[in-house]
């Protein structure tokens, strides 16, 4: 089973979520797909680590083929080709290395070079295996790496740490997942969020439940949204100081409160039931 945890805006708690759902669960697979802020790790503090490259491809041009038709240029629809000096050029920030380019060539002037973007972590913390996907710094898309990351979710239980937001990184991930957890804040700029991450998790057809989090009192608005589209409410975990502050340290709250792993335990239950 695949459960990817999303949020519509950061700080909402996706990665707590996540997090405490393996813990809870004792066996799993954690993928941290929030490639430009990777934080599962300073929870799970994770041992044999091994890095893994992730690389793309960047077209190159061999000048003495290149006949100067622009066939590439027109093509690209990322607008990462530019002719100056009479050949082609490429700003790799905005490859999204489709391989386009080198087909229409009518001169076979294209070749492809590999290009690092960033890397997997891969490690373990007792019974669950940690994976974490790193982005380099300035790089336009984490979807290769989040791609590569999802390759090692092979585990019967995995949990995915969907990027905050619903741009295509979160699509990517949760693409292959089997239920999706959204969590959010009961406030009007945590509900406005969450109706954008539901839209995108229906448009995918996927089967979903919210969890409310850093609950002091009841929103009205976000309980009348999931009273009409039928969203299960999966937990609702109070505002606390103490897992506030657990959480902040990078401790596992499960590990250290009962009452809070019963109520990922629970969870994982209901997700089971709804599948
Ligand atoms: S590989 Fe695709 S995105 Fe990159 S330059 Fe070629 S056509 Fe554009
Ligand atoms: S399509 Fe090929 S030949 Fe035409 S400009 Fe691009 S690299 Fe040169």
């Amino acid at each position: 089973m695949k459960i990817a945890c999303l949020s519509g805006k950061g700080g909402a708690g996706k990665t707590l979520v996540a997090v405490n759902l393996a813990a809870a669960a004792g066996k799993a697979t954690y993928i941290d797909c929030d490639v430009e802020e990777p934080n599962g790790r300073l929870f799970w503090k994770p041992q044999e680590v091994k890095e893994k490259v992730v690389s793309t491809l960047l077209p190159e041009f061999d000048s003495k083929k290149c006949t100067g038709c622009k066939k590439c240029v027109e093509f690209c629809r990322f607008h990462a080709l530019m002719y100056v000096k009479e050949k082609p050029m490429v700003f790799s920030e905005v490859c999204h290395s489709c391989g386009g380019c080198k087909m229409v060539c009518p001169e076979g002037a294209i070749t492809e070079k590999p290009k690092e973007i960033g890397h997997l972590e891969l490690g373990v913390s007792g019974n669950i295996r940690v994976v974490t996907g790193v982005l380099n710094p300035g790089e336009a898309s984490g979807v290769p790496v989040i791609r590569e990351a999802l390759q090692h979710g092979t585990e019967e239980l995995v949990i995915i740490d969907c990027p905050p937001g619903s741009a295509c990184s979160v699509m990517e991930s949760v693409m292959e997942a089997d239920f999706c957890v959204m969590v959010v804040e009961p406030t009007a700029f945590g509900f406005h969020n969450f109706q954008m991450v539901y839209e995108l998790v229906t448009l995918l057809g996927k089967n979903c439940g919210v969890v409310i989090n850093k609950q002091e009192e009841v929103y009205q608005p976000l309980e009348d949204f999931c009273i009409e589209k039928q969203i299960p409410v999966l937990a609702r975990i109070p505002y606390d100081k103490e897992i506030a502050a657990q959480a902040a340290e990078g401790e596992i709250v499960s590990y250290k409160n009962d009452n809070i792993r019963d109520v990922f335990r629970e969870v994982l239950q209901k997700i089971g039931g709804a599948l």
